[in-house]
């Protein structure tokens, strides 16, 4: 287990080795390796928009 510093409020953060870990002061989702993660909400949207460019594509194909 190792902790890093919050990018957002600098508190540290525990990485417990568990996929996504949360700063207790702010929220932010942090992944096994100290990387900051976008909100889930945000994921799902930017995915969506990334398979929908990419069929677009094969369409044009
Ligand atoms: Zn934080």
């Amino acid at each position: 287990m190792k902790t890093i510093k919050c990018e957002v409020c600098n508190e540290e953060v525990l990485l417990d080795g568990s996929f996504t870990c949360t700063c207790h002061n702010c929220g932010a989702n942090y992944n096994t390796f100290g990387q900051r993660l976008a909100n889930t909400s945000q994921w799902g949207y930017e995915t969506g928009e990334l398979i929908t460019d990419i069929y677009n594509d094969q369409e044009d194909w």
